[in-house]
C-alpha cells in the first residue's frame, strides 16, 4: 500500500504503518483521555488520563496487529505466502496472495483472526477482573470491550469481513465455483454496508458524531466488496485465456547500434508498438513509456542497446501461461512489454494493451454470464 512505512519484520512478514494510522491515533488518543476515562474513571489527573488514552490506544494497534497475524500464521502454516501486514485506518489489511486457495485453508484463515481477538477480549477481562491498580484497570477495561468489538464485528457474515470471507470459503467448497461464490458473499457484504451508511446517517441527524465513522466505514466496505468481485471475475476470464492466442509474432527488430535519432525519424509515423532489439549477443526490449523525454543532442548521441531492457532483466513468459500470468507479471514489473519465450527462443511478444483489450471484449461479448465451471482441484 502506497504511504505506509515498514516499522520491523516478524515470522518473515513485514509489518507496516500507513499513514492514515496516524490521524487515528491521535484522535483515539485524544478521545479517550478527555471522554471515556474521566467519565469511568472520575477524579484522576489529567496527566494520568492522558497516559491512559495514549497506552490504550497503542495496547489497541497491538491487539490489530495480533489479530492480523493470526489470520497471517494460519496462512502461512497452509503455505500460502504473506508478504506483509499494513496497519491503517479501519484495522489492518493482510498482504496475502490468495490464489488458488481451498476452501478449507480459507474458512480457517478467516475464522483465526475473531477468534483470536475474543481470546484476548478474555485475557483482557481478567486482567480487568483481578483489582490491579486503577490504571490497569481502566486500560483492560477498555481493550476487552474493544477486543470484543472487533471480534464481534469482525464475525458479520458480509464480504469483504472475516466472517464474510468465512462464509464464502463455505460457498465456495458447496458450489465448486469462486465466482458464485464470490456474488453471493458480496452481494450480502454490500448490503451490510449500504446498512451501515443508513444507520450513520441517521446518527448524523440526530447529533451523533460517530456516525461519520459508520458512513466512512461503510462506504469503505462497499468499495472493497466491489472491487473483489470485479478482481475474482476477471482473475477466471483471463486464466481460461493462453498467452499464446494474444502472442504478436510480428515486431520490428532493431539493431542495438542504431541511433536513437533514426530510430524516432523511422517510427514516428507508424503504428508500431514493440521493438526488439537483438545483435552481436545482446536481446533487449524497448518499453516507450520507460524512457523519458530527451533532447535532440542526446538522441544523436544514444543508441538503442542504452535505452532497451535486457531481457535476462525481465519476467519473460512461457507459451503455456495464462493471461492472468501476464496481468500479474504487467503489475509487477510496470512493463507494457513481455516476450514469450520456448527455452531460450523468443516466440514473440504480449502487450498489456492486447490482455485488456481482450478482457474488455470477454467482459462485453464473452462467455462471462455462463462461464463454464472451473472444477477446484483439490490436492
Ligand atoms: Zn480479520
Amino acid at each position: 500500500m502506497r504511504g505506509s512505512t515498514k516499522l520491523f519484520r516478524i515470522f518473515g512478514i513485514d509489518i507496516k504503518l500507513h499513514f492514515t494510522w496516524w490521524f487515528v491515533f491521535a484522535l483515539l488518543a485524544w478521545s479517550l483521555s478527555a471522554s471515556f476515562f474521566p467519565e469511568f474513571f472520575p477524579d484522576l489527573s489529567k496527566e494520568m488520563y492522558w497516559s491512559m488514552g495514549i497506552t490504550a490506544s497503542l495496547l489497541l494497534f497491538v491487539s490489530v496487529l495480533l489479530h492480523e497475524l493470526s489470520h497471517s500464521l494460519v496462512a502461512k502454516a497452509k503455505r500460502i505466502k504473506v508478504e506483509s501486514i499494513t496497519l491503517f485506518f479501519f484495522g489492518g489489511v493482510a498482504g496475502i496472495t490468495r490464489e488458488d486457495m481451498k476452501p478449507s485453508s480459507e474458512f480457517q484463515m478467516a475464522i483465526a483472526g475473531p477468534i483470536f481477538s475474543l481470546l484476548l477480549a478474555g485475557v483482557f477481562y481478567l486482567v480487568n477482573q483481578n483489582g490491579f491498580s486503577v490504571f490497569i484497570t481502566a486500560i483492560s477495561f477498555y481493550l476487552y470491550q474493544l477486543n470484543l468489538i472487533l471480534a464481534v464485528f469482525n464475525s458479520i457474515p458480509a464480504f469483504p469481513l472475516d466472517g464474510g470471507r468465512a462464509f464464502r470459503a463455505i460457498l465456495y467448497w458447496y458450489f465448486k465455483d469462486l465466482r458464485k461464490a464470490t456474488k453471493i458473499a458480496v452481494s450480502i457484504g454490500k448490503f451490510f454496508a449500504g446498512f451501515l451508511i443508513v444507520l450513520g446517517v441517521i446518527g448524523l441527524f440526530n447529533g451523533i458524531g460517530a456516525g461519520l465513522w459508520f458512513v466512512f466505514l461503510g462506504g469503505f466496505l462497499f468499495f472493497i466488496a466491489g472491487a473483489s468481485y470485479e478482481q475474482v471475475a476477471m482473475r477466471e476470464v483471463l486464466a481460461d485465456i493462453r498467452v499464446k492466442e494474444l502472442l504478436k509474432k510480428k515486431y520490428a527488430k532493431l539493431s542495438p547500434s542504431m541511433k536513437f535519432v533514426d530510430f524516432v525519424k523511422k517510427y514516428a509515423n507508424k503504428d508500431e508498438e514493440v521493438f526488439i532489439v537483438k545483435g552481436k549477443g545482446f536481446v533487449g526490449i524497448i518499453d516507450l513509456k520507460q524512457i523519458n523525454k530527451m533532447p535532440v543532442k542526446m538522441q544523436e548521441m544514444i543508441k538503442l542497446k542504452q535505452v532497451s531492457i535486457p531481457l535476462h532483466q525481465i519476467k519473460t513468459l512461457g507459451s503455456k501461461d495464462s493471461a492472468y500470468t501476464a496481468f500479474r507479471k504487467f503489475a509487477e514489473t510496470g512493463l507494457e512489454i513481455l516476450p514469450v519465450m520456448d527455452g531460450k527462443k523468443v516466440l514473440g511478444v504480449v502487450s498489456k494493451k492486447s490482455v485488456m483489450h481482450r478482457l474488455v471484449w470477454e467482459f462485453k461479448f464473452g462467455k462471462l454470464g455462463k462461464v463454464k465451471k472451473r472444477k477446484h482441484k483439490q490436492k
